[in-house]
C-alpha cells in the first residue's frame, strides 16, 4: 500500500482522526493530522501576543514571523508509540494544542492566506510519498488526486456533547453551550474562508455518523476497505 494518499475530511469532532488512524494502521501508512499544524501556529500566535483579546490576528506580524523562519511547524516520531507528534520549533506541543483556547482561535488563524501556505508545504514534504492525512481541504486542496477521500460529518449538537466528553476525559473543565458555539463557529469560519474552505469533494465517499455506533462505523469502513482495496479489517 506504499504511495498511496488517502484523504479524511469533514467537520470537526466527527471522529476523522479515529479513522484515519484504523486506515493507517491496516494500510501500514503513516497518519498526519493537519488540523494539528493550524493548532501548532495558533499556539505560536498566543505566544507571540499576535491575537488580541477580540480574536482579532495581527496577520501581518505573523506573516512576518513564518517569512523569518520563526514558525517551525512539523511532526517527529514518538519513538515509544512509533507515531508521529506535533512539534513547534523542535519541541512537542501534543497535549497544550488541543486545550479550548486554542480551539476557541485556530480558525481564525487557518484563513490566514500565508498559513494555508505555510502548512500545505509541510505536509506535502511529509505526505507526498504515502498518507492518511486528515483535516478540511485534504481532497480538494492539499491532495486533489488522493486515492481515496472520505468526507465525515454529523449534527453540530452530537459533536458537541462528543468533543465535550472528550474533554472532561482530559480533566479539562468546560460547559455544553460553550463548546457547542465553538463548534459552531469553526464551522461557519471554515466553510466561509477564502482560501480552500471545507467543501465536499465531488468524488468523496460521504460518512455522517450523527446515529451510528462506533461498531457501526468500523462496519461500514471494513465494507469501503475491502471494496477499494480488498482489505479486510
Ligand atoms: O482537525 P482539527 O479540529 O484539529 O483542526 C483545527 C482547525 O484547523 C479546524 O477547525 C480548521 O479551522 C483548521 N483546519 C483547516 N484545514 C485543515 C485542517 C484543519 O483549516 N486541513
Amino acid at each position: 500500500m506504499a504511495g498511496l494518499i488517502i484523504a479524511v475530511d469533514g467537520h470537526s469532532s466527527t471522529g476523522k482522526s479515529t479513522f484515519a488512524k484504523i486506515i493507517a494502521r491496516k494500510m501500514d501508512l503513516v497518519y498526519l493530522d493537519s488540523g494539528a499544524l493550524y493548532r501548532a501556529v495558533t499556539l505560536y500566535a498566543i505566544g507571540a501576543g499576535l491575537i488580541a483579546e477580540d480574536g482579532t490576528v495581527d496577520a501581518a506580524q505573523l506573516d512576518r514571523h513564518i517569512a523569518e523562519g520563526k514558525v517551525d511547524i512539523g511532526f517527529i516520531r514518538d519513538t515509544d508509540s512509533g507515531t508521529y507528534v506535533i512539534a513547534l520549533n523542535g519541541k512537542s506541543v501534543e497535549g497544550r494544542i488541543r486545550m479550548l483556547d486554542i480551539s476557541s482561535s485556530v480558525s481564525r488563524i487557518a484563513e490566514i492566506p500565508c498559513v494555508r501556505r505555510h502548512v500545505d508545504s509541510v505536509l506535502h514534504r511529509y505526505g507526498a510519498q504515502g498518507c492518511v492525512m486528515d483535516g478540511r481541504d485534504i481532497g480538494t486542496a492539499v491532495f486533489p488526486d488522493a486515492d481515496l477521500k472520505l468526507f465525515m460529518t454529523a449534527d453540530a449538537r452530537v459533536r458537541a456533547r462528543r468533543r465535550l466528553l472528550e474533554m472532561e476525559q482530559k480533566g479539562e473543565k468546560a460547559d455544553f453551550e460553550a463548546v457547542y458555539r465553538n463548534v459552531l463557529e469553526r464551522d461557519y469560519i471554515d466553510s466561509h474562508r477564502q482560501m480552500n474552505p471545507l467543501r465536499q469533494a465531488p468524488d468523496a465517499v460521504v460518512l455522517d455518523n450523527s446515529d451510528m455506533t462506533i461498531d457501526q462505523q468500523l462496519a461500514w469502513l471494513s465494507d469501503l476497505l475491502k471494496q477499494r482495496f480488498g482489505i479486510t479489517i
